[in-house]
């Protein structure tokens, strides 16, 4: 199965990208991620993309198109992927399927995320998450055994830089002017499913079964 989850950022796109992740055994390839990594690791992919993620912008598309096409050249994507984050931009899109289409492979779904903006802006304004693992708490509802400590590693959680309010703001006009377009071009190709952001965590399996049934 490959499969693309698309959506506005705080929509729960990673989260239910874990989920579908463990489900159906496919490797999550989550592109804000692995930015951070090479962020992080000051690769001279990481030190382009630091300006653009710092002020909410896309990072340019050569770059995470390159990031992508060398993840899905691993052979653990070989049977089947899971892209969170990815594709963010028509060019994306169009060298998501030349990507494709040399792998000889068809994109089977877009799971399109819905959420309200107050779910959103409460989502992301109030998120923390660990600079080591990835892990993301909510200052009210997942919270850490211990306060401001990350339950899977110990290291100290922090706010995203990119999470604090002005930042969203844009995070979010970027969404819509650039990546929302992407969407009608897989609709015409009767490739979305939309499912809905406001379901709880425990809520998310039963309704990713449901939906990705047959696939
Ligand atoms: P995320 O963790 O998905 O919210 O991504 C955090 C930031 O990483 C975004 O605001 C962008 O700056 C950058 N980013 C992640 N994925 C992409 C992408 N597909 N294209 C361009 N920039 C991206």
């Amino acid at each position: 199965m490959r499969l693309v989850i698309l959506g506005p950022p705080g929509s729960g796109k990673g989260t239910r990208a874990k989920i579908i992740g463990r489900i159906f055994g496919y490797p999550v390839v989550t592109t804000g991620a692995m930015l951070r990594e090479a962020v992080a690791a000051g690769t001279e992919y990481g030190k382009i993309a630091e300006g653009y993620m710092k002020k909410g912008e896309l990072v340019r598309d050569d770059v995470v198109i390159g990031i992508v096409e060398e993840r899905l050249r691993k052979p653990d994507v070989e049977e089947g992927f899971i892209l969170d984050g990815f594709p963010r931009s028509v060019n994306q899109a169009r060298a998501l399927d030349r990507i494709l289409n040399k792998m000889g492979a068809i994109l089977d779904v877009v799971m399109y995320v819905t959420a309200k903006p107050e779910t959103i802006l409460s989502r992301l304004s109030l998120r923390r998450s660990c600079p080591k693992c990835g892990a993301i708490y909510h200052l009210k509802d997942i919270l850490p055994k211990v306060e401001g400590v990350c339950d899977e590693c110990g290291s100290k959680l922090v706010q995203r830089d990119d999470d604090k309010e002005a930042i969203i703001l844009h995070r979010l006009e970027v969404y819509e002017q650039q990546t929302f377009p992407i969407l009608e071009r897989y609709e015409r190709l009767g490739k979305v499913r939309e499912v809905s952001g406001e379901l709880k965590i425990d809520e998310i399996p039963g309704e990713v079964e449901r939906v990705l049934k047959g696939l």
